[in-house]
């Protein structure tokens, strides 16, 4: 019965369904080890601004391997470990390792407007040092704040919206760019998006996926796009596949890209040959 249940789990989208408990069990009692045992790594998916085709910043995503289970994808841990509390730990171990590496990137000559932007559960969005933590690991691998870009969802931002609005206005004051990610598909009121003061919107994949053939959603990107602008914003498409795809977000106005159609997500040597200038022949030490 456990092996029918898990097979019916994997043939559905895992995104809008709860796994089954015994899989959460396992899961729960898999994630507390991981970090200690380096199950964890980051990927980093390029964005590409339309305009000129030129690399505007990443995503960085978290990835989790275990010997047994294999790859456990995001969509599916990150809700079990914000629910057993131990998402403050991977949080931190994501932003973190993010910002040396980024730091790293820097130091060996990456160009200065490309921007990372790390993912905010909404445990991590509420802590109330927040600031401090990313101001202090700033300052530690020193960094410049304008590196680094945050998304949350707009269902984050409305947990506790008169909150949301001041660390996100403490945030931008210190340099750091906030996306609205998956936008058009939460629970975000245009009063408050007035007010979240965000620098981007993240048009949501399903309004990307059937663009060329669904008038409606050609209808809502454009919506968005103008909003975006008219709200001093820009908006990055998310889930671009297709050449035909890009040819239309362009025409909307859509401002970046991110999706298979450049780049899946890459590990840091894939990342490096992507966005690093080439290094330099190293003399041979005799
Ligand atoms: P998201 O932030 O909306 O991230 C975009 C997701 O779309 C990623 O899935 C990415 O791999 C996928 N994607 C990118 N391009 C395409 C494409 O062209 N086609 C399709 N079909 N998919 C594409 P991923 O990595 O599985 O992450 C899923 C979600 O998990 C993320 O959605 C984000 O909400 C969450 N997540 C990932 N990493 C972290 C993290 O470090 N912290 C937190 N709190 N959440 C994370
Ligand atoms: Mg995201
Ligand atoms: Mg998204
Ligand atoms: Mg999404």
């Amino acid at each position: 019965k456990a092996a029918a249940y898990l097979l019916l789990y994997m043939a559905l989208d895992t995104g809008h369904l709860q796994p089954p408990p015994f899989r959460v069990q396992k899961l729960e009692k898999a994630l507390e080890a991981a970090i200690k045992n380096g199950q964890m790594h980051l990927a980093f998916q390029p964005v590409m601004n339309l305009a000129d085709g030129r690399l505007s910043g990443a995503e960085v995503l978290v990835r989790w391997t275990h010997p047994k289970l294999g790859t456990v994808g995001p969509a599916e841990f990150i809700p079990v470990a914000e629910k057993y509390g131990l998402m403050p730990e991977i949080g931190e171990w994501v932003l973190k390792t993010a910002i040396a590496q980024i730091s790293l990137w820097v130091r060996q000559g990456l160009p200065p407007d490309v921007c990372f932007s790390v993912n905010l559960s909404l445990v991590q969005f509420r802590y109330p040092l927040l600031v401090e933590r990313i101001q202090y690991l700033l300052k530690t691998y020193q960094l410049p704040p304008h590196y680094l870009g945050l998304e949350i969802t707009e269902s984050v931002a409305m947990h506790n919206a008169q909150t949301a609005i001041q660390t996100l206005r403490t945030l931008r004051e210190q340099g750091i760019a906030l996306s609205i990610d998956d936008f058009g598909t939460g629970h975000a009121s245009l009063s408050h998006l007035k007010l979240f003061d965000a620098n981007t919107l993240k048009i949501d994949q399903s309004f990307v996926r059937d663009l060329t053939h669904d008038s409606r959603d050609r209808a809502i990107v454009q919506a968005i796009v103008h909003m975006a602008h008219a709200l001093g914003m820009r908006t990055t498409a998310e889930g671009v596949e297709t050449s035909a795809q890009l040819d239309l977000l362009k025409t909307l106005g859509c401002d970046r890209v991110q999706g298979y159609y450049f780049s899946r997500p890459l590990n840091t040597e894939e990342f490096e040959a992507f966005s690093l200038p080439p290094r330099r022949p190293q003399p041979l030490s005799v």
